[in-house]
């Protein structure tokens, strides 16, 4: 970055601004030009704010050098982008819920659980057809079966689908099914799966790595959008910490942090980022104060009987409850959410 000083910058103010910049944390270093002072910023691993620099006393400008993300950054487009998916805008003021079950393990069970989630006002059902389990000997997910089952959901409560690509094999596959195309946390730095749905015309829901920076959220999402898929949505999913009160650490402060450096929509999965029941509720209205765009929320009907992630799943119930708070909490801040 480079800091360029007005020409009647006295060496004071040009001492002032060095020290501002150290105690951002990073390297000023004035160089004398022969009717200016410019400052060389270096330390900036990712966009400094530069508010903090040009309202300084004889500050002109501010220049960003290297900009490691281009498509995703709002230097690129400065207004929030909204992701359309057949009527469902996600980004825009509304909030978008997406909700069902972790795996699609039935019809009846998707059926059960489409007609509750739909009448509380989720705009897109989720479910995995292709699961991406620890264990080998775990239920793995229904395959194209759990895709048609997902169709048919669309059909009768007229929901949007998201649904995970888990490999390029099943990549086509499940852009034949799905609205939208999930890439899990799991496989955020797989570039050929990203350089694929990049080259499909459904939008893409990525979530983050469990131990990925903001930066490499954001590349992730760069090389989606390098192939010509402009479509796509963040997800916090929760990183790993030390904590063990938790499934994983839900880490809220990256929606403004990314909201600041990109226009792409945020949501928070709040079933993930838990792992518990009691947890969803209380860190759904948290996300949603944070400026999420939405959420993901795992919803089973009976959750002990379920295949996977029964312990994070939610109630109908509770679903009914979180809508009506997210609602509320979205009227304060000029939002609204179906
Ligand atoms: C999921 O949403 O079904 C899932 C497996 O999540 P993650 O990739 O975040 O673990
Ligand atoms: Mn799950």
């Amino acid at each position: 970055m480079l800091v360029v000083m007005e020409t009647t910058a006295t060496p004071d103010m040009v001492a002032q601004v060095c020290r501002e910049i150290e105690k951002m944390g990073l390297k000023a270093r004035p160089m004398e030009g022969a009717s200016r002072t410019t400052i060389e910023v270096t330390g900036d691993r990712f966009p400094v704010d530069p508010d903090g620099i040009l309202t300084q006393s004889g500050v002109e400008d501010v220049i960003h050098l290297t900009q490691p993300y281009k498509l995703v950054s709002r230097k690129f487009h400065p207004d929030d982008s909204v992701v359309g998916v057949n009527g469902v805008k996600i980004g825009g003021l509304e909030l978008v819920v997406m909700a069902g079950p972790c795996a699609v393990e039935s019809r009846e069970q998707c059926m059960t659980i489409a007609e509750q989630v739909a009448k509380a006002g989720a705009k897109v059902f989720r479910g995995g057809a292709f699961k991406p389990r620890t264990s080998p000997y775990s239920f793995q997910g229904l395959g194209e079966e759990g895709l048609k089952i997902l169709a048919e959901v669309r059909e009768k409560y007229k929901l949007m689908i998201v649904t995970e690509a888990m490999d390029t094999e099943a990549m086509d596959l499940v852009a034949d099914y799905a609205d939208i195309i999930q890439i899990g946390s799991r496989n955020m730095q797989n570039f050929s799966l990203l350089r694929k749905a990049g080259r499909k015309k459904n939008p893409v829901l990525l979530k983050r790595g469990m131990s990925a920076t903001v930066e490499e959220f954001l590349m992730a999402a760069e090389y989606v959008m390098a192939e010509g898929n402009h479509n796509v949505i963040l997800c916090e999913r929760g990183v790993r910490t030390f904590a063990d009160h938790t499934r994983n650490t839900l880490d809220l402060s990256v929606v403004p942090a990314v909201k600041q450096i990109s226009h792409l929509p945020m949501i928070v999965d709040s079933s993930h980022g838990t792992g518990k029941r009691y947890q969803v509720l209380p860190m759904s209205r948290a996300a949603v104060a944070a400026g999420a765009d939405g959420l993901l929320v795992e919803v089973h009907h009976d959750p002990v009987g379920a295949l996977s992630d029964g312990v994070q799943s939610i109630t109908p119930d509770m679903f009914v409850r979180l809508m009506g708070e997210i609602r509320a909490i979205a009227g304060v801040l000029g939002r609204s959410c179906a």
